[in-house]
């Protein structure tokens, strides 16, 4: 790879015809067209943040220098931007007033037209330190995957993006990771993550994969079109909504995608479905995100409610009443033991011999609470539980 160094290039010949697409979410053009600020491979912009911008501003208004910048000169003699969009598309933001945001001057905001004449030449005058990259493309991306974006590191998907940057990227993203699109709240009460960070899109691949993203953004780099993709993921979304009716934040991020495999087979009466989340909502000793798997699997699995278990409080408590009251009646502090009529029924156990149980069973209702626990022997706690 070649690479040449320029500093004189300058802020305002960098804002020359520079717009921003607010749709996309992305700076288009600069340098009078001859620059194009985010290639198909580049992450979104996320530095409209009022922080990130800002102080990329303020950084040309103290003279402090913006750090390394590389563009790579293509074929036809187009430059992209590799590293440095986020600061080139703040400025330029800034500077052209397109989505312009104010910097604070003297106690007041100041949009690029309200400030002085000399600090508005601070900032369009300031010389830029541009590395120009030539090479064939692996290399460049090579380059790219390993670099650290302005002190933002790549998430994962990023990654993959720009290693299969190609027409099925471009697509998906303009569907997923646009957060203009109609959709988008409704897939983010069941997705997690930040769509400009790719992460609707990383869950949608993976859905449709089966987990294997990188397997499935090479064998689709160059399809035209998305509609698997998209299929999988609308189907997906539909299925939870015609199952569930509760939308609370419990139901962001469970893996949709495997339950959707697991269980869309089976038939469920969304009323019964509604009255069941409800009920097990309201109950205050199980794990709520468990809640919904075990109503699709019948509710034939409590491990899934990780339902509470007594504290050692507790049962230090209840092993000592227990204790007392067996050692003044001569028969063991195992209850279950004491009824027998074996040589166990007058053995008294170490606390470390004993497990905790529900006296009345949580599924009918038993709370976790002392009023509720019993010590008993290993061997019949164990029995109990497989009953
Ligand atoms: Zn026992």
């Amino acid at each position: 790879m070649k690479t040449t160094l320029h500093t004189d290039w300058t802020v305002g010949d960098v804002c020359k015809g520079f717009i921003y697409d607010k749709n996309e979410g992305k700076g288009l053009f600069g340098l009078g067209g001859k620059l194009i600020i985010q290639p198909e491979y580049q992450r979104n912009y996320i530095y409209g943040d009022g922080k990130k911008d800002v102080a990329v501003v303020e950084s040309l208004l103290k003279g402090y220098p913006l750090g390394l910048i590389y563009f790579v000169l293509n074929k036809d003699g187009m430059l992209e931007v590799l590293d440095g969009q986020q600061r080139i598309t703040s400025f330029a933001r800034f500077v052209n007033q397109s989505w312009p945001f104010a910097v604070e001057r003297n106690g007041k905001p100041r949009y690029f037209n309200s400030l002085d004449a000399d600090e508005q030449k601070k900032i369009t005058d300031a010389k830029l330190t541009i590395y120009v990259c030539e090479g064939d493309p692996s290399e460049i991306q090579e380059w790219f995957e390993t670099i650290n974006i302005a002190g933002v590191p790549l998430v994962k998907q990023e990654l993959r993006n720009a290693a299969y940057h190609g027409p099925f990227v471009n697509r998906a993203r303009a569907v997923f990771s646009n957060t203009a699109n109609a959709n988008m709240n409704r897939w983010q009460t069941y997705v997690k993550g930040d769509p400009k960070r790719q992460a609707i899109l990383e869950t949608a691949l993976d859905w449709v994969s089966h987990g294997d993203i990188d397997g499935y953004m090479a064998l689709h780099r160059n399809d035209a079109g998305i509609d698997e993709l998209k299929n999988h993921f609308e189907t997906v979304i539909d299925w939870i909504d015609s199952v569930f009716e509760y939308t609370g934040s419990e139901v962001c991020g469970l893996e949709w995608g495997r339950l959707y495999r697991q269980y869309h087979g089976n038939a469920y009466d969304k009323d019964a479905v509604t009255k069941r989340v409800d009920e097990l909502m309201a109950d205050t000793q199980v794990s709520s995100r468990g809640i919904f798997e075990y109503i699709l699997g019948g509710e034939q699995d409590p491990s899934l409610l990780n339902v509470r278990v007594f504290d050692e409080k507790t049962k230090r408590a209840v092993y000592a009443r227990q204790t007392n009251d067996a050692a003044a009646k001569g028969i063991s502090n195992c209850p279950l033991c004491a009824i027998g009529h074996d040589s166990n029924s007058k053995r008294i156990y170490k606390m470390t011999e004993m497990d905790a149980d529900h006296v009345t069973a949580w599924s009918r209702g038993g709370a976790t609470d002392e009023a509720n626990c019993q010590m008993l022997c290993k061997t019949h706690n164990r029995a109990k539980g497989n009953r």
